[in-house]
This record gives structure tokens, sequence and C-alpha cells, in this order.
């Protein structure tokens, strides 16, 4: 999976990577659990006498085992799914535990299984052991995998005390480990999700930076080049009219000269805010090309309604031009409109250049005007 295709939401994003880390921690336990039913079945005093049992046991576990292996990890990222996918793995993971520990209860209860007690007791070691150590993410869910394994041995060792209470302590005391380890991992875990979290975000408002412009917080060149081929790309492949509007302030470097540099940039950002105002589709790209050149993309738009909008934020801009410190500032620009046309463009640098040449040709008739490409 690609950075741009993990889920942005930091919840969904805890969400996908606790159930990329419990698909990949769980499977095996999957396994070892039907490995061990067998170990202590067939290591039992009588395993032919057990048949039924015997085979109950591989059934069951066989059984969790397919599941866990048929339960894929879900290809959308949304929360709901996610959350979904886990309480599903999460039931499968407590019914392999209770299963487990039915059978240690079993185990240490009846005597026909007085030869496997010690492999069953080792490997509810191994399998909390490992619980504790990988699926330390929930608080509660984790926790309560613990009893699920210890309490029916620990209850078929209090029911023969005299003979196993040994056990029982040395049960008892390794428990009480493991629920301290639980919550120590618990607290490791989440720490690793918020490092990764807070690099996520650094990362996209990283990303984010790179892409605008300080000055005006519009999309920069940067952006304007990586947007501009996939909209031209997307516009032909679906048929639909592109439309590419570029906006040259007239005479700019007067009102530098004249006003100085720091009311150039402040005129740059009200061009800016004109922009949105009139621009105003969620689909609309504003870019600010270059120092007083702006650009924005319309998809889904044709020429028509292209140059009405841009004319429209000309004869605005003429009218009104730039209040500052109380006076009125007469400012300008010059447009080029043009919308993408197969047939005239065989590539979006041709586009661009085509709707580059209608901006001249306004420059060139004496500014303050719409030219068509
Ligand atoms: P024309 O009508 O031919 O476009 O004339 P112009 O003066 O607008 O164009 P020219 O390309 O000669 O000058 C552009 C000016 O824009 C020069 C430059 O100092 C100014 N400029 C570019 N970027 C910035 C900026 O970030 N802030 C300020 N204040 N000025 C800028
Ligand atoms: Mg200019
Ligand atoms: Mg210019």
């Amino acid at each position: 999976m690609t950075h741009s295709e993990l889920p942005k939401d930091p919840a969904a994003f805890a969400l996908w990577r606790q159930a990329q880390d419990i698909r990949a921690r769980s499977t095996l336990a999957g396994i070892y659990y039907l490995i061990a039913w067998l170990l202590v079945w067939l290591i039992s005093g009588e395993p032919r006498e057990q048949l039924a049992l015997g085979l109950a046991g591989c059934a069951y576990f066989g059984g969790l085992l397919l599941l866990r292996l048929a339960h894929r990890l879900p290809t959308q990222n949304n929360r709901q799914i996610l959350q979904l996918w886990l309480d599903r793995q999460w039931t499968l993971i407590l019914l392999g535990a209770l299963g487990w520990g039915l059978a240690l209860g079993w185990t240490l209860y009846n005597e026909d299984f007085a030869g496997s007690r010690v492999i069953a007791m080792m490997a509810t070691i191994a399998f909390s052991t490992a619980s504790v150590y990988h699926l330390a993410m929930r608080r509660y869910l984790s926790l309560l995998l613990l009893p699920l394994l210890y309490l029916p041995g620990l209850l078929a060792l209090a029911l023969d005390w005299q003979a196993q209470r040994g056990h029982f302590i040395a049960l008892l005391a390794y428990l009480s480990y493991l629920v301290f380890a639980l919550g120590r991992n618990r607290e490791i875990y989440r720490s690793h999700l918020e490092l990764e979290l807070k690099l996520l975000e650094q990362q996209q408002s990283l990303e984010q930076l790179s892409r605008t412009d300080s000055l005006t917080q519009l999309g920069n060149r940067y952006q304007f080049n990586s947007l501009f081929p996939v909209m031209v790309a997307n516009a032909h492949r679906q048929n639909e009219p592109l439309s590419l509007v570029l906006l040259d302030i007239d005479f700019f470097k007067r009102i530098n000269d004249e006003h100085g540099h720091a009311c150039g940039d402040a005129c740059l950002s009200a061009f800016a805010e004109r922009m949105r105002q009139v621009f105003r589709r969620e689909s609309d790209a504003l870019l600010r090309l270059g120092g007083e050149e702006f650009g924005v993309l319309m998809p889904n738009t044709p020429l028509e309604q292209a140059k009405l909008l841009a004319e429209s934020f000309r004869q605005e801009l003429a009218r009104q031009g730039f209040k500052v410190q109380g006076n009125s500032l007469p400012l300008t620009a010059s447009l080029g409109v043009g919308c993408f046309a197969p047939e005239l463009d065989n590539s979006a640098e041709a586009f661009f250049k085509r709707v580059d040449a209608a901006l001249y040709l306004a420059k060139d008739a004496g500014r303050n005007r719409l030219a068509l490409a």
C-alpha cells in the first residue's frame, strides 16, 4: 500500500494499524492451538478412548484456523469496515483462547489426560505470553484473553488442591506477571502508534506546505505541475471540457516601484482573495504560477462558462481596483482563457502554450482585457 492510500483520518489510521498488526500476529496462534491440542490428545494415556473428544477438539481448533485464514484484511479503509473486521477478528481470537482454556481445564481435571498436563500448561504459558506481547493493543479485550486461557485450568487445579497446589500457585504467579506486562506493552503500543500518527501528520503538512504558495495560500507552481497533466488526461479520457484561465496583473512593477514591495505583496494576496470569491467551485484549482501570474484550472467547465467567469473577474477588478490605506489603487489584469481540445492540443504542454499565447495577445492588444485561445 502506498503512502497516499493510508487512511488520512487519525482514528481510521489507528484502526488500520491495529488490523494490520493483529492479522500479522494472530494467524500463527491458530496453527499452534491445533498442534498443541493434537499433542495433548495423542500423548494422553489413551488417545483412542478419547477419540470423540480428540476429534471434536481438532474440529474446533481446525475450524477456527480456517476462519482466521479466510478472514482477509478489508480492501477499503473506512472506519466502519475496519471496526467490523476488527470485531470479527477479536471474536475469533477470544474463541480460540476460550477453547484452549477449556482444553487446559479438562486436561488438568481428567485423570485420563494426566500424561499431557505438562504439555498443556507449557502451551498455555506460551499462548498467554505471546498474546501479552503481540495483542496488547486493546485494553479490555487483551486483558480478557488471560482469564479465558487460565481460569478453567486454575479451577481444575483448585479442585485437586492437595495434589496440584504447586501448579496452581506457579500458574497464578505467572498470571500476575502477565497482567503487569500487558499494561506495559499496551503503553508501548500506544506510544508507537502516537509517534506514527505524528509522523504521518507532519508528512501531510509538509506535503501541503510544499504545494502552497505562502503569500497567497493558493497552490504553487509545483502543485500546478503535478495537477495539470493529470487533469488534462482525465478530461481527455472522460471526454469532459477542461478550461484554463491564465491571469497576469498589468504593470505590476509600477505598483512595487511607486508604493513599495510590501504594498505589492498586499496586492497579490488581495488578488488571490478576489480569485477565491469568483472561482468558487469545489473542483476549481486556484494557483499562483509565479510572480504576478495566476491560473485557474476548471474541470468540467466549457469555454463559454469559463470566459463568463473570467470576464466578470476582470471587470470587477478594473472597477474596484485595490484599496490600500484608504486610497483606491487602480489595478487591472490581462487574461487568456482556453478549453482543452484534443484535436488542437496533442499534449498538456501544448494546451498551456495555447492559453499562454492568448494571454500575450491580451497584453499586446493593450492590457486589461481577455483573449480566447
Ligand atoms: P505587464 O503588464 O507586462 O505584465 O507588466 P508587469 O510590470 O506586471 O510585468 P513584469 O514581468 O515586468 O514585472 C512583474 C513584477 O512583479 C516584477 C516583480 O518585482 C513583481 N513581483 C513578482 N513577484 C512578486 C512578489 O512576490 N511580491 C511583489 N511585491 N512583487 C513581485
Ligand atoms: Mg504583469
Ligand atoms: Mg508577468
